[in-house]
């Protein structure tokens, strides 16, 4: 299926969220690539990523975010981390065994999410390298 946005047919489909309130239906019939480039936020309109719970970000910061980052799906609203005055990058979602083996260094992020079998958000910080985390409450 083409995107809707570019005509081109990708191989990829951009599955995350889109908040838009004409078009309901973008997640799932868009590519990743309008998605990161602004094309599909300004031809829609939409915003892929709900920025209402992030502090400490500037204007344009918010405005990149909301338009040209790819939302993720989270069990609960998804929550942006924030370091160096900047959004953190999403590196995915991580299970217990990813911890430990792909994200060991995100571990002391998540620490004050105490859970059994925690599946963690991972950020990184594209300014200072740390690893920021979150986990869904119980
Ligand atoms: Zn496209
Ligand atoms: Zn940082």
């Amino acid at each position: 299926m083409p995107c809707l946005c570019c005509n081109r047919i990708r191989g990829y489909v951009y599955t995350g969220p889109a908040y838009s309130e004409k078009f309901h239906y973008l997640s799932g019939c868009i590519c990743p690539w309008c998605v990161a480039d602004g094309s599909a936020a300004k031809r829609f309109p939409a915003r892929f990523a709900d920025t209402g719970t992030v502090d400490g970000i500037s204007t344009e910061i918010r405005e990149e975010l909301e338009t040209k980052t790819p939302g993720f799906e989270a069990w609960q609203q998804e929550q942006w981390m924030v370091c160096c005055k900047d959004a953190a990058a999403y590196l995915g979602r991580a299970g217990a065994s990813e911890l430990k083996n792909e994200f060991a260094a995100a571990i002391p992020a998540l620490k004050r999410w105490v859970k059994d079998e925690p599946t963690a958000y991972i950020f990184r910080c594209l300014h200072c390298q740390n690893y920021l985390a979150y986990a869904d409450d119980a």
